[in-house]
């Protein structure tokens, strides 16, 4: 079978570029009869491609994008439970289940993620603190293995497969379809209480006493700040708005705002993004937020604020960018998110997307990224230096018990991944026994040695 498109590919930061062999199915038996073809030594799935480095390439070999595999299927109003292919993305469902008084139970940054995606990466949002990542939303779903059978998976029916799944990357086979419990809201909007604080300690500190209080919580952090001011933040919490707190004559509580779509037309030009620029961006975003309580904000424009910008990530040049995000247990949190923003700030690498939130409850997925801690996430654009700063990045993470996340890793090494991931020869043992051939295979699985290469 011949793919649609062979082309050089890439995740959302743009790095690593490799060329991949896409097949796009319109109908999911097409799935099996593109596995059983022999036409490529591996396959991997990919959805919408926002992971940000490698995890739905596949460098010489098949990927099988199925955003195409979008069907909702049935959905109780009465529990709030959807069943949907796994190629709907979660647009998708916030454009048909919001005016209808359900929201994501759990959301990441961007809504343009396909729920099989989203399982595949476990993925957290803005309350994993009070109810941990997707998977404990998820109850059950059908897996496509590499061999072709479809199976059920839940806490009950093939649970091993089921946890291998979820944050699996794509390793265990495809996800068909899934049933994922909404949450039920009144409105489209959330009332949010910005604090400016003036350190790292401070953020935590404010953190731990009153995150309980909200359902949603995150931090813009100033990345290039120094000394006194080290992790200097804006923290946002929010909790859902009901239909009272909004202004009289507001129209339909469950309507969001629609918000003017703008987009980046070209690649910025390499190195606009310097230590002066983003500083000035840094002071003037810290400058101008104030303590206050209360403001109403539209789910758009508190969970998804750069999805109004169309690629927004060609303003890191055409050379990309790496997401690295990082988790820390509870105990060394507070040691290592000094250690690691002193050597971003001494770098002068700043990043004007540094955001800090706070983890609750880890699940059961066997690659599944979070643990209780904190985790920060910085955008880093790729220049000549930056693989080796990494590098040495990696080894503070580690010196403090920390781990990175997959769903943006780039240049993670596999000594470094395996002491990050302890459950990951349990992970190898079911994808063995799901995937004897090693049919399923990616560039992330390869480089962090989840596979051989
Ligand atoms: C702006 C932005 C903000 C983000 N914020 C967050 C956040 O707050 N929290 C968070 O956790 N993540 C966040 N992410 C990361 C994102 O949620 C994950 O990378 C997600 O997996 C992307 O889904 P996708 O459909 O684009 O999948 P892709 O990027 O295409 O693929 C990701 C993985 O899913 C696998 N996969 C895809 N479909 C299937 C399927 N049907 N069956 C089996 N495997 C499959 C692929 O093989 C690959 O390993 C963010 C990304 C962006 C761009």
């Amino acid at each position: 079978m011949e793919p649609s498109a062979v082309r050089p590919l890439s995740g959302w930061g743009r790095f690593p570029v490799e060329t991949c062999r896409i097949f796009r199915p319109e109908k999911p038996a097409s799935v099996p009869a593109i596995l059983d073809s022999g036409a490529e030594s591996s396959y991997i799935a990919r959805g919408l491609g926002r992971s940000y480095g490698d995890a739905s390439l596949n460098g010489g070999g098949g990927v099988i994008a199925l955003e195409r595999l979008n069907r909702m299927i049935a959905f109780d109003d009465a529990t709030g439970v959807l069943e949907c292919e796994a190629g709907v993305s979660l647009a998708e469902i916030l454009d048909c289940f919001l005016p209808r008084g359900f929201f994501l139970p759990v959301t990441p940054g961007t809504k343009f993620v396909t729920l099989g995606g989203a399982i595949a990466h476990d993925v957290h949002g803005k309350n994993h603190h009070r109810v941990g990542a997707l998977s404990n939303f998820v109850l059950d779903f059908l897996l496509r293995t590499a061999g072709g059978e479809v199976i059920a998976c839940s806490r009950e029916e093939n649970p091993e497969a089921f946890w291998a799944t979820v944050g699996g990357a794509g390793l265990t086979g495809f996800v068909v379809s899934a049933r994922l419990r909404l949450q039920r809201v009144e409105t489209a909007h959330v009332l949010v209480d910005f604090l400016k604080v003036a350190h790292l300690e401070e953020a935590i500190d404010a953190m731990e006493e009153s995150d309980h209080r909200y359902e949603f919580s995150v931090a813009w952090i100033d990345c290039l700040a120094k000394g006194k001011a080290l992790g200097r933040s804006v923290l946002m919490r929010a909790n859902p708005a009901l239909a009272g707190d909004l202004p009289k004559g507001a129209g339909d509580p469950l309507s969001p705002k629609r918000r003017t779509e703008r987009s980046v037309p070209f690649d910025f030009p390499a190195g606009l993004l310097n230590p002066m620029t983003v500083g000035a961006f840094n002071t003037l975003f810290y400058g101008w937020h104030r303590t206050i309580s209360g403001r109403l904000a539209d789910i758009d424009s508190f969970f998804y604020p750069l999805d109004s910008i169309r690629d927004w990530n060609r303003m890191y040049g055409r050379r990309g960018f790496v997401q690295y995000q990082l988790a820390f247990p509870k105990e060394t949190s507070r040691a290592g998110l000094a250690d690691v923003l002193q050597r971003v700030s001494a770098s002068g690498r700043g990043s004007f997307l540094g955001v800090l939130k706070r983890f609750g409850n880890a699940t059961a997925g066997l690659l599944s990224f979070p643990f209780p801690g904190y985790t920060l996430a910085l955008d880093l654009p790729v220049n000549d230096g930056l693989v080796p700063f990494l590098a040495g990045l990696d080894a503070v993470v580690l010196s403090h018990g920390g781990r990175l996340y997959l769903a943006k890793d780039a240049v993670m090494t596999p000594a470094t991944f395996a002491t990050m991931y302890p459950r990951l020869d349990a992970f190898r043992e079911i994808r063995a026994r799901l995937d004897p051939r090693n049919l399923l295979s990616s560039s992330l699985a390869r480089r962090v040695g989840i596979l051989p290469s």
